[in-house]
């Protein structure tokens, strides 16, 4: 699942801030408060199930803003964030 697509299904599914959109690190996402600092994005600019997609391109940047350095890698049969070296379990 990519970055996007990732950060999508988060806001379709109406997240938590505690919740940690799929595929990014939830040790890199918690210690640098990105999920406050998302959740806070997202509903400052309303987005919804009905606007996401004239809002492609700030999803776009707040992707880079906030998740693309923690996308966790596949390494074997465990999937490894490059940020701070934790491995997880393949899901
Ligand atoms: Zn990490």
């Amino acid at each position: 699942m990519s970055v996007i697509s990732s950060l999508t299904d988060y806001i379709k599914n109406g997240k938590k801030r505690e919740e940690v959109p799929h595929g990014l690190c939830p040790n890199c996402w918690g210690r640098l408060e990105y999920g406050g600092e998302f959740y806070k994005a997202v509903q400052k600019e309303n987005l919804d199930l009905n606007n996401l997609e004239k809002h492609k391109g700030w999803i776009q940047a707040l992707a880079t803003k906030y998740a693309y350095g923690l996308e966790l890698k596949k390494k074997g049969a465990e999937w490894e964030c490059e940020l701070c070296n934790t491995k997880y379990e393949n899901e």
